[in-house]
């Protein structure tokens, strides 16, 4: 009895061992998967998705143009019929096993790219995977047709350049929608993606800009393609954006965790937890997407040194007040996190030129929140709130040299309506007087109550005018 039990372990051990040798032998040889293709306006990402990490090369053959990739150890098991090719530079993705255990690789191409390659660990959603970039030589002619015109400052000014403070010029908010691509941002329940639900409060809000006298919006990211952080805010200085505004809707390590917020750069250390952990998971976007070699160094360096110090004062607080602005809107129809603008280091809104400000529109993680976040009904609301927050904030600071500067110094400028609220379970009204920074009295008097009783449904005016008074000079 004790004998046999014995020989079954060590039988048994040995089973084991020969299993791990075959499992061993077989992750070693790293499969191609899936492949994956993302076109962006300047560049066509391709994705192979191993069952492990494999080493590889590349190079170009031309006459016709082709691009090689030898993956050492690999064998290719992917399905690429049904890769969207049109409006890519590719034309086919052919493979062929060489020298027994490796594999090349050949991508037939219909005109020359600058291809650039790299491998990405492991993710929460994604395996191994290597990454073909491939850059279109030419530059996108959206980028070269924007308008060049001098960097005007957005900050505030003081009315004291003559009179030369209007002009023609739009002014201009650049949209941009987080992640995206490969990196897919948050995930909800039920398979709720935050790259798509951002995107399309983005176009909501794009069109509301452009809808309204003197403004214009771009959208930084115009589909479902992978944009590293750095060359966001390089798209919206490009445009000659007046603000940078990043829309997400990310989750949080509480499922409950609820509400919008908005934040705006720290340049030392996050006013709150949440803002750390945020910034933290945000600023991961290059680590999941990928962004391979591109250079974060030196010239960041460079900024972070010279050109904060100039002018990144006066840029953090047109951040802070454009961001209560939106924040004190955006209150109007969802609840808030936190009640004030909060900072911490966020890499998107390293612009030291452009007012800049990242918008949490819910925790995609709650469900509560994740089912609201999905409808279109909830995705305009939000976008409309953004929308009356920028205008308003651009109303009473607009940039010199634009349309709105010369409706504001001829008196055209319609005066400010009072916003609408509608009382939600838990407001009082004094909760509400402090989230639209008006006082109590006003609130009350605008809306002749003789009391602080208020009913879930109910809709109060929010009269204007107090930030504006409190914030002119
Ligand atoms: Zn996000």
């Amino acid at each position: 009895m004790l004998n046999g039990g014995i020989t079954g372990r060590v039988a048994l051990s040995w089973l084991i061992a020969g299993v791990l040798l075959v499992l061993s032998g077989l992750v070693n040889a790293a499969d191609i998967q899936s492949v994956r293709l993302w076109r962006a306006p300047d560049n066509t990402r391709l994705v192979f998705d191993l069952s492990g990490p494999a080493d590889h090369s590349l190079f170009t053959l031309s006459n016709p143009e082709r691009l090689v990739i030898d993956i050492t150890g690999a064998s290719f098991s992917a399905d690429v019929s049904g890769l969207p090719l049109s409006d890519t530079p590719l034309t086919g993705v052919r493979s062929a096993p060489r020298d027994k255990t490796d594999l090349r690789v050949v991508l037939d191409l219909s005109r020359q790219v600058n291809p650039k390659s790299f491998a990405l660990p492991p993710n929460q959603q994604y395996g191994h995977r290597l990454v073909i970039d491939l850059y279109d030589h030419e530059e996108p002619r959206e980028t070269i047709s924007a308008p060049a015109r001098p960097s005007a400052s957005p900050l505030p000014q003081t009315p004291s350049r003559g009179g030369s403070l209007g002009g023609e010029r739009k002014i201009l908010i650049a949209v941009d929608a987080g992640h995206g691509g490969e990196d897919p941002g948050a995930l909800g329940p039920g398979g709720v993606r935050e790259k798509e639900v951002v995107l399309a409060i983005s176009r909501e809000l794009k069109k509301l800009m452009d809808a309204e006298p003197g403004f214009e919006a771009v959208l930084v990211r115009t589909g479902d393609y992978f944009i590293p952080l750095r060359k966001r805010t390089d798209i919206a200085r490009k445009h000659g954006a007046d603000l940078f505004v990043s829309v997400h809707a990310d989750a949080f390590t509480r499922a409950s965790a609820f509400g919008a917020s908005v934040f705006a750069l720290s340049d030392s250390g996050a006013t709150s937890e949440t803002a750390r952990l945020l910034a933290d998971r945000e600023n991961r976007s290059d680590l999941i997407g990928g962004v391979g070699g591109v250079n974060l160094g030196n010239r960041d360096q460079v900024l972070a040194s010279v050109l904060l110090d100039l002018s990144m004062t006066a840029t953090l607080s047109a951040s802070l007040d454009v961001g209560q602005q939106v924040l004190s809107a955006v209150g109007g129809i969802t609840p808030l996190h936190k009640r004030r603008v909060e900072q911490a280091g966020f890499m998107v809104l390293k612009s030291p030129d452009i007012p800049s400000i990242l918008v949490e529109t819910g925790f995609i993680s709650n469900p509560g929140e994740a089912r609201k976040l999905v409808t279109s009904s909830h995705q305009q609301a939000l976008a409309r709130a953004m929308h009356t927050g920028i205008r308003d904030y651009f109303h009473r600071n607009p940039p010199p040299g634009t349309r709105i500067a010369a409706m504001k110094s001829n008196g055209q400028l319609q005066a400010q309506r009072p916003r609408e609220y509608q009382v939600v379970r838990g407001d009082t009204l004094s909760l509400i007087a402090t989230r639209f920074d008006v006082s109590l009295s006003n609130l009350r008097q605008s809306n002749g109550l003789g009391n602080d009783q208020i009913r879930v449904g109910q809709i109060l005016k929010v009269p204007a005018g107090s930030m504006l008074v409190k914030n002119e000079p």
